[in-house]
């Protein structure tokens, strides 16, 4: 269930009324419900339980420290993209021994600081890749930990931006060439190939695709165990899509029955490497209405928070549900509006031809699952502090991220 109802009236999350938080912590606001990102990681634990496993939480969809320490303290690891993603989830408390740096361009630098940590793994996505990194690890004299990030070639059946498991994509080492991949990094002294990694693409709301991949990816481990090549994890990559209008994504149970047999056959350690559905539906956007505007031609709502607060519906064109945080607002009568923010673009808008009950200035709207890629890809632009973002527990709740101010803008600039 979402975390986000009415109570007497008013949208909360959880117990928290979102008007009296607006009035403390103003608007634009992230807020997270705790409860639902620990639903759906337990969501998770419970349909692989039988299984050895691990849930990587994607860092890149919500990288706030308050995030990742809750679900670092329920037994999540990390699937990291960076070094800095890196030193997020050190200092979220994530123990290395479950961190997994994947992503097709790692520096250097980047290698050294995870080796240094003595990450679970690496997922190499290039036969260049796996040369530096095995240069970079003999040179520390340590072997690193290595997947190749196999790209299965199946059509992910999901917004073209985040499909990743097409041959035309950038990332992975295309099917046929993985085999010889790893004969290769077989023979690198400065790696040890323990695992095979895939991940298809974002908001997949079908499983069969996935264990379209799981099945090729198997094979290979088969086939590579003949060649006494022994594969002990298989990370399945992240990708589970949520609700965010209509779409009916299958249920943690439902793409676990999927994919278990063949990976229990395979006798393999399951990575998991799950952001979107973990913290897609756990947050939304809170913001606050500045404006009515009638050109004649169309309607717009102004609102505080824009594309740099949340960049989705202008770069995916994706929808985000918005509601009324006062739920009388809802028995208007609706009428079909642009609800745009503040920013200097035509393309800075949260909704197009929207159907809405009928809004007034000073109205709040929240903007629904919001917690995946919201605040993670906030900008300053058009010189607009980003957003604060709020924790909610119960009835309580806490800043894990202060607004910003005009000095946090500034810093580190300087004039010649
Ligand atoms: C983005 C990404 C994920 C997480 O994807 P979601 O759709 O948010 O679950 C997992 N693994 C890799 C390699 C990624 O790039």
């Amino acid at each position: 269930m979402s975390p986000f109802q009415y109570r007497d009236s008013e949208l909360c999350c959880e117990e928290v009324s979102l008007r009296a938080l607006a009035a403390v912590v103003g608007t634009p606001a992230y807020v997270y419900s705790k409860a639902s990102l620990l639903e759906s990681l337990a969501g998770y634990g419970r349909a692989f339980h039988d299984v050895p496993h691990v849930v990587c939480y994607s860092v890149k969809a919500n990288s706030n420290l308050g995030v990742l320490s809750v679900l670092a303290k329920a037994g999540a690891g990390a699937d990291i993209v960076s070094g800095g993603e890196l030193y997020r989830a050190l200092r979220a408390g994530v123990p290395p021994k479950k961190i997994i740096f994947s992503g097709v361009g790692k520096s250097r630098d980047e290698m050294r600081e995870a080796l240094k940590a003595d990450i679970l793994m690496f997922n190499v996505e290039s036969r260049a890749e796996l040369r530096v990194l095995d240069e970079v690890a003999l040179e520390m004299g340590i072997r690193a930990p290595v997947a190749l990030r196999v790209n299965p070639d199946v059509d992910p059946q999901t917004h073209p931006y985040i499909a990743t498991g097409l041959k035309t994509s950038k990332f992975g080492i295309p099917y046929h060439e993985a085999f010889e991949a790893y004969e290769e990094a077989a023979t690198l002294k400065g790696l040890e190939v323990i695992g095979a990694d895939m991940h298809i693409g974002s908001q997949l709301t079908k499983a069969t695709p996935v264990a379209d991949a799981v099945a090729r990816v198997v094979a290979l481990v088969k086939a590579l165990r003949e060649r006494r090549i022994e594969i002990r994890m298989i990370d399945i990559g992240g990708g589970l899509g949520i609700r965010y209008r209509d779409e009916k994504p299958p249920t943690h149970q439902e793409f676990a029955t999927l994919l278990l047999p063949a990976l229990r056959e395979a006798g393999v350690t399951v990575l998991l490497e799950p952001g979107r559905s973990i913290v897609g539906n756990a947050g939304v956007l809170l913001t606050r209405v500045l404006y009515r505007k009638d050109t004649g031609a169309k309607k717009f709502v102004v609102v505080d928070g824009a594309m740099n607060d949340l960049i989705r519906p202008s770069l995916y064109g994706s929808y985000h549900e918005i509601v009324p945080v006062d739920q009388t607002r809802c028995a208007r009568d609706l009428e079909t509006v642009d609800v745009v923010g503040p920013i200097c673009e035509s393309g800075d808008f949260l909704a197009k031809d929207r159907e809405l009950a009928q809004v007034e200035p000073e109205d709040l709207l929240a903007v629904m699952s919001a917690g995946a890629y919201g605040f993670v890809m906030a900008s300053n632009y058009n010189t607009r502090p980003r957003a604060v973002e709020v924790l909610v527990d119960g009835n309580r709740y806490t800043i894990v991220r202060r607004r910003e101010t005009y000095e946090d803008l500034v810093a580190g600039e300087t004039a010649p």
